[in-house]
């Protein structure tokens, strides 16, 4: 076989091919001049560089034919080099634009009509000879002679697959969570961003609803990063189920999300995603050996009601989120005007919290329970009360959410029961009888780490007996994860404390879980005791609940009672004890040792 040399225009044989390789016109112009006299070991050298480097070489000559290629250009395009030689570059070097899939212009072409080096463009994909597509990067330069005339184009490429590949990830790791794979803040904005240009032309409305997982902060305190990690790709799960693929589902921070619906109608598909969102959190999440009932509170802002632009509307979810927390979590709530006045309340409020503590702001009242048959005090709840130097009285329910949100209900629950033992211990040392003080938990208190060590502390340090204090946590807490929750009350119960769930009837416990649990009182919630109205029929809840705590040989108690009526009732069904304020309010030590302990007190 011969081929031209088309640097001395002489026909060689094969052992000169070697010679022929316009790697050699590529070197300055005075060494190619000296090409005819390198000798066969040079030569032999150059042609094994050429084909050990990784980047392709293509060769053509004047007519755009091919007349060389490297070892690394026969893989790129799957063309050998027999084949290659003499072909047309269109067809060994068939190049896309990635994007448009058009035919990019051949930079051969280019070169011989500009005789100037080109660049392709960024995109461009190399269609190899078995039809597979290989992101590339080229250059393409001019072949002179060594007298400066133009005679052939040569083209350097590489694969770039891989860190194509890389950048695309770089670009959505850029603008989507690590954790959970959805878009983060910064596509969000984006998003919203162009949804609002579309409602405005369309006239139409957009909604964003800000989700904050009720107390998760204390799922990854008590269980560990990896099993909070675990609920909030579940939480990513149930929420992308949960909406139309034209929305987006995006996580803007821990345990807050932002869903963003592009054509909402009034707010009503609004209304219905929370609703639905809110029933899909009631299934409990299977991690490990954990069943963790998660709950979440939802702010709704729609544009262009309660906001022009990406951030106002954000900020006003935001604002409706804290305000479903306030009523209680586990809502959803649309933002309103007025909501912006009571947020910047509740910041108040948090920083005068944390000092309404050193400044012996806070106190606790005590409001006796009865046994029901004989009407003899008990015990006594103790309750916690803030009494603000400039703004009076502030209700619990309301500073006890934001110092629950805060943190700041951990130091304070710890003041609280260190409080309550002392008083019990005073009471007991003034010589009055067996009773028992309760001390409320909250969801925070309970499930940090070291709350039973603290419990157990405080009581070895106050002195006083562990069957003199009961502790009252919420069905819903316990119900929240039962299997941990077993174990806390476990180490509870051993230290010889009283366990009494709280608001009993509002949570949804099942009774093999209320069987595990070593538990002494049911407490019904006052809600319950509020239906039992004068007419026989009602109270079916309190008497079904009363029947089941004998059963499980549990003590009842019944919260709130207001009305003889309500007492008859109970009375009737055997409830054992109550409280309310047919009996009394709340009261201070001084007013309790004044109304019911005078005489018994030693
Ligand atoms: P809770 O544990 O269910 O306490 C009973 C609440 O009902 C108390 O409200 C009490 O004052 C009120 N109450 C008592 N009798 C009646 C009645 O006959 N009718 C009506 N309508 N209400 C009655 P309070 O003191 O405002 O406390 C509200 C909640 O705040 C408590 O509910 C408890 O969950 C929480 N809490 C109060 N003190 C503390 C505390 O020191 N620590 C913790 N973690 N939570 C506390
Ligand atoms: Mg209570
Ligand atoms: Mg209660």
């Amino acid at each position: 076989m011969q081929i031209i040399n088309r640097t001395s225009e002489k026909v060689l044989s094969k052992p000169d091919r070697i010679s022929a390789i316009p790697y050699l016109h590529l070197v300055p112009s005075p060494l190619s001049m000296v090409i005819d006299v390198l000798s066969y070991k040079e030569k032999t050298r150059a042609e094994i560089a050429l084909n050990s480097i990784s980047d392709a070489i293509l060769c053509t000559d004047m007519h755009g034919n091919i007349d060389y290629l490297n070892n690394a250009a026969e893989q790129l395009t799957g063309w050998s080099k027999d084949e290659a030689y003499g072909q047309p570059i269109r067809r060994i070097f068939n190049i896309v634009h990635g994007v448009t899939r058009k035919a990019c212009q051949n930079p051969v072409e280019i070169v011989l009509q500009t005789n100037k080096p080109v660049e392709l463009a960024s995109d461009t994909v190399l269609i190899q000879r078995n039809g597979s597509e290989v992101a590339i990067q080229d250059s393409s330069s001019p072949i002179h002679n060594a007298e400066g005339k133009l005679t052939g184009v040569v083209i350097v490429f590489h694969d770039v697959s891989t860190s194509k590949a890389m950048a695309i990830k770089m670009a959505h790791l850029a603008q989507h969570d690590f954790l959970t794979n959805l878009p983060n803040r910064v596509l969000l904005n984006d998003r919203i961003g162009h949804a609002i240009e579309a409602a405005r032309r369309n006239d139409t409305q957009i909604a964003l609803l800000f989700l904050d997982l009720d107390n998760f902060k204390f799922i990854n305190d008590s269980l560990g990063h990896d099993i909070g990690d675990q609920v909030l790709q579940q939480v990513t799960a149930s929420l992308n189920a949960s909406v139309r693929a034209s929305d987006t589902v995006s996580r803007t921070g821990g345990d807050e999300f932002i869903i963003l619906l592009a054509d909402s109608k009034n707010g009503e598909d609004a209304a219905l995603t929370a609703e639905k969102i809110l029933e899909t959190f009631t299934i409990p999440h299977k991690l490990a050996n954990h069943q963790l009932q998660v709950t979440t509170s939802i702010g709704i802002s729609v544009f262009p009601t309660d906001g022009l632009d990406a951030e106002t509307l954000i900020k006003n979810a935001d604002t409706a989120m804290y305000y479903a927390k306030e009523k209680g979590r586990n809502n959803f709530q649309f933002f309103k005007n007025a909501m912006n006045t009571r947020v910047i309340e509740r910041q108040k409020l948090e920083v005068y919290l944390s000092i309404a503590q050193e400044e012996n702001q806070l106190h606790l009242v005590y409001q006796p329970k009865f046994n029901l048959t004989t009407l003899q005090i008990t015990g006594v709840e103790a309750l916690i009360r803030w009494q603000h130097p400039e703004w009076g009285e502030i209700n619990p329910e309301r500073f006890l959410s934001v110092s629950e949100d805060s943190g700041l209900i951990i130091p304070i629950g710890r003041w609280v029961l260190r409080e309550a033992c002392e008083q019990a211990k005073r009471w007991k040392d003034s010589g009055l009888p067996k009773m028992t003080v309760a001390v409320n938990i909250s969801a925070p208190e309970f499930m940090h780490k070291n709350f039973v060590e603290d419990v157990q502390a405080t009581l070895l340090e106050t002195g006083i007996d562990p069957d003199w204090i009961e502790l009252e946590v919420t069905e819903t807490v316990l119900m929240r994860d039962a299997e941990a929750s077993a174990i806390i009350l476990q180490q509870l119960k051993s230290m010889g404390l009283i366990l009494v769930v709280d608001d009993f009837g509002t949570g949804y416990s099942s009774l093999s879980y209320l069987q595990q649990f070593p538990i002494d009182v049911l407490k019904i919630d006052h809600s319950f005791v509020n239906d039992i109205k004068a007419v026989a029929d009602d109270g079916i809840i309190v008497s079904a609940i009363i029947s089941m705590a004998h059963s499980l040989k549990l003590k009842v108690i019944a919260e709130g009672i207001e009305t003889p009526e309500q007492l008859a009732f109970l009375v009737n069904r055997q409830c054992q004890e109550g409280q309310g304020y047919l009996f009394d309010r709340p009261l201070s030590s001084d007013q309790l040792n004044q109304l019911y302990f005078t005489d018994q007190q030693a």
